[in-house]
């Protein structure tokens, strides 16, 4: 059961659709005429590109790309490491990024060094959930769903030691289920 581990939901479906449908929408004003490849970084942008792309009028290609930095723990270990590479060239392409959430930003500051040197034509970041307070680099999304505090979040993509990936809204699990799952 999902409740058993919520302590607060902090976006429901409709703030998540609302918001979702308001990018799409600048997207598609700020991309027309352009060759977009949306680059979803998975696992957790999974649930957020397949609503935003569906929000985007416009005939884009996507790709996916796997990066690591966390393993099972809640804190950034500072070590990125690509899992699983695009499949195509980026190369004059505009290139828009498609995260979860971004934290200290290390992940990104990684991944958007190493697709610079692939010679997209553009390359820009939307992200659903950003916590600005938390940055150790400095970088800014293009596009932003929501700031958050320095809460760890659950659902819409975003796991807990890999579950609640498919639970359609964010929430901020229980202390005492995360202090229990970590320990068992
Ligand atoms: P960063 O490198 O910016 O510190 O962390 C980026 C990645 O860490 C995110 O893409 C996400 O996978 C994970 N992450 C950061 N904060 C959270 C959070 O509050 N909840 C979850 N589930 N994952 C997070
Ligand atoms: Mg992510
Ligand atoms: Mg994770």
């Amino acid at each position: 059961m999902v409740e058993g581990a919520i302590d607060r939901v902090l976006f429901s479906e409709k703030d998540i659709a609302e918001k979702v449908e308001e990018l799409g929408k600048q997207i598609t004003k700020d991309y027309k005429g352009k060759d977009l490849l949306l680059v979803c970084v998975l696992k957790g942008g999974i649930l957020f590109m397949s609503d935003l792309s569906k929000k985007i009028d416009l005939p884009l290609k996507m790709d996916f790309i796997a990066v690591s930095s966390y393993g099972d723990s809640t804190v950034s270990s500072g070590v990125v490491k690509i899992l699983k590479d695009l499949d195509t060239s980026i190369e004059g392409k505009d290139v828009l990024i498609v995260e979860d959430i971004i934290d200290s930003g290390l992940t990104l500051k990684y991944l958007l060094g190493n697709l610079k040197t692939r010679k997209p034509a553009s390359l820009k970041v939307c992200t659903l959930l950003d916590k600005p307070k938390r940055r150790t680099v400095d970088l800014t999304p293009e596009y932003c769903g929501f700031s958050i505090e320095n809460h760890f979040v659950v659902g819409y993509g975003l796991d807990f030691m890999q579950m609640f990936r498919n639970v359609p809204y964010v929430f901020i699990p229980k202390q005492e289920y995360v202090d229990k799952m970590q320990s068992s």
